[in-house]
């Protein structure tokens, strides 16, 4: 069955340490790598797209030129003039990664400020996936505007898809934080977390006190992640499942492990509507991107043998 997905948030030019002074650019952000991987999964009947804004200057150009290449869809993507994408480095010191962020003034801070725009992308979409970080970005009265969407969205019978993806230096205000985190799962009908996230943020003493907590705020779907550790999953009607990682040789970039699975995890969900399997499937997934570097791995090194 065809469909379209959405994904919402902030895509960042990545500057990455090459050789000596020498700077390599990529660009990255977990809601474009989630697209990313949707779309390498998705059968060709599916249409994905990004939803965010950039500036009007040439690194703006550049950067849907690219998302473009990756087959993800860009029509949704509003332009802001005199404003640019943020920007990353990433340092690599004694094999170790350190990350320096512009971003304070990005373009995609404003990404919800036209209400009709983003009303007319989430209405044409049946999946739309946001995150924690989307709403770090972004003023509360811009939370306000996405969320009133994405709650439209849930009692229209959408899937609202939800990675707290919990990052403390994004927020200046703790409580501020663990709120908007559970305003948006209270918007969406599938919510996707890191345990080391929710225990470290929220006080979980285990993925059962995740999963309660979600599902008390009338959340119907959740997937809990925890890394090595394996995947719970907690379906509307049936009882919870827990679903192995998959192993990995040797862990090279931990980079998107959670993006790509899922990506993964609703690219195989939409298509063949058995959450244990697409968990499994994804899994697999996640583990041959750590296998490799970056965020955005390619398809032929994702394959099995690959
Ligand atoms: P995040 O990157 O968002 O913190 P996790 O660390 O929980 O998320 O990883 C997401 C998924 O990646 C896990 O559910 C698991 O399938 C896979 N994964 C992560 N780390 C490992 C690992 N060391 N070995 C095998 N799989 C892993």
């Amino acid at each position: 069955m065809a469909g379209r997905l959405l994904s919402i948030g902030e895509c960042m030019v990545e500057l990455m340490q090459a050789e000596g002074d020498l700077l390599r650019k990529g660009y990255a952000g977990d809601s474009f790598n989630t697209a990313y991987y949707a779309r390498l999964f998705l059968p060709a009947d599916w249409s994905v797209d990004y939803f965010t804004a950039v500036g009007t200057d040439t690194v703006s150009d550049d950067m849907l030129a690219f998302i473009e290449s990756t087959g993800v869809g860009t029509d949704h993507i509003r332009r802001v003039e005199g404003r640019s994408p943020g920007l990353y480095m990433i340092h690599l010191k004694d094999g170790e990664r350190s990350f320096s962020y512009w971003r304070s003034v990005s373009a995609a801070k404003t990404l919800a400020d036209d209400a009709d725009h983003l009303r007319a992308a989430v209405d044409a979409s049946d999946v739309i996936v946001f995150s924690g970080i989307t709403l770090a970005i972004l003023s509360p009265d811009a939370v306000e505007t996405l969320l009133s969407e994405l709650r439209r969205a849930k009692a229209a019978g959408r899937t609202v898809v939800f990675d707290p993806n919990i990052r403390p230096r994004l927020w200046d205000d703790k409580a501020r934080m663990l709120e908007t985190i559970t305003a948006g799962a209270r918007a969406s009908t599938l919510v996707m977390p890191s345990f080391d996230d929710e225990s470290t943020h929220f006080g979980d003493t285990d993925i059962e006190a995740t999963l309660q907590r979600y599902g008390a705020l009338g959340v119907d779907n959740i997937v809990v992640k925890d890394g090595p550790n394996g995947i719970t999953l907690a379906f509307k009607d049936a009882p919870s499942v827990f679903v192995a990682a998959a192993t990995v040789d040797r862990i090279v970039d931990t980079t998107s492990a959670g993006d790509s699975f899922n990506g993964a995890f609703l690219a195989h969900l939409v298509e063949h509507g058995n959450p244990a399997e697409a968990a499994g499937f994804a899994a697999g997934v996640a583990a041959r991107v750590i296998g490799h570097h970056g965020a955005l791995v390619a398809r032929e090194k994702l394959l099995p043998s690959g």
